[in-house]
């Protein structure tokens, strides 16, 4: 809702997982369900709204909402609102109607810092608006969120890691990653279809994605969601492209290969990795892939719990 454009690869109505804007009274019943089923630990959760363009939508509708949001705000209540727009739907008059409506987060959707993919992609912003957007945002002081995608038409490794990287320097608290998904009735379907875009493979995609986590961990950016979000319509009209209803795991099994692999260096023999506990199951890869892959090589790897380390820790022992 509010979108004045069509992003090639999106039908929101497939992506929200609803054709319907909620009602104010749907709006209430969605936030006394979750109060009561948080109880205290509402304080430390946000009311999102999230889907579309929240800052485009009609003005009294999207009063409306923030008005019915607010009752549920403060010491009983949640910590506040966070929202999702683009990054050419923020201005100064917008940001102080927000800021005075409890809303502590903003995320904008970049997908891309390159103009010729946010062109090709028929995004109808640029780069720069991204720039002022982010700017203004943290200049309010609210949170600043990005939304990024892979594999779009004419991405490709240098573009994705250019987007990443402004995402740095901008400034950004969080960010989403989103590889592509081809879904039924978007412009990218049409390309796909014609054969003028191929997605990146599921290999690709966890290969550069498990690059990205590791940048961002580094550069202490909150990195929110890791692909899609699983859902049945999603699945009923997807294509092509990437869909993997654990596709972070996925990530940060490959991340875990790569140190392990970097620390043992080819080497046959039995060895004991140690990881912490909520690590393990990342350690071991999904049906046990990064175990089997190494065993392929003469590695055969012993996986121990060690709650002294961090993510993205391991001490290895091999055995003599
Ligand atoms: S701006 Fe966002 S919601 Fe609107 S068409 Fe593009 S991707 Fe979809």
């Amino acid at each position: 809702m509010g979108c004045p454009h069509l992003c090639s690869f999106c039908n929101q109505n497939i992506i929200s997982g609803s054709s319907l804007a909620p009602t104010i009274p749907q709006v209430k019943t969605i936030l006394d369900e979750s109060l009561n089923t948080l109880g205290e630990r509402a304080r430390n959760a946000q009311i999102a709204f999230f889907g579309g363009s929240f800052t485009a939508i009609p003005r009294d509708y999207m009063i409306e909402l923030l008005s019915a949001a607010q009752p549920y705000i403060g010491d009983d209540g949640f910590g506040g609102i966070r929202i999702s727009t683009r990054p050419d739907c923020i201005d100064e008059e917008i940001l102080t109607l927000l800021k005075n409506s409890n809303v502590t987060a903003i995320e904008i959707g970049i997908q891309s810092m390159d103009d010729d993919v946010l062109l090709l992609n028929d995004r109808g912003h640029t780069g720069s608006d991204v720039v002022n957007a982010a700017h203004l945002i943290s200049s309010f002081g609210l949170e600043l969120g990005a939304q990024m995608m892979i594999g779009l038409y004419a991405d490709n490794e240098h573009t994705i890691r250019h987007t990443a990287s402004e995402i740095v320097r901008l400034g950004f608290d969080t960010v989403r990653i989103y590889p592509v998904a081809v879904l039924k009735g978007t412009k990218l379907a049409m390309l796909y279809n014609n054969g003028q875009f191929i997605p990146p493979t599921i290999e690709a995609a966890v290969d550069i994605c498990a690059d990205l986590i590791v940048y961002f961990t580094n550069k202490n950016i909150d990195i929110i969601r890791v692909g899609l979000h699983a859902s049945d319509v999603v699945e009923k009209d997807f294509i092509a492209g990437i869909y993997h209803p654990a596709f972070r795991e996925l990530c940060e099994s490959k991340i875990y290969y790569r140190i392990i692999d970097s620390e043992i260096n080819s080497k046959a023999g039995n060895y004991t990795v140690q990881a912490n506990s909520r690590e393990i199951s990342k350690v071991i890869g999904q049906n046990k892939s990064n175990v089997r892959n190494f065993s392929a090589q003469g590695i055969n790897l012993k996986i121990k719990s060690n709650d002294s380390l961090g993510k993205y820790q391991v001490v290895i022992l091999k055995e003599v």
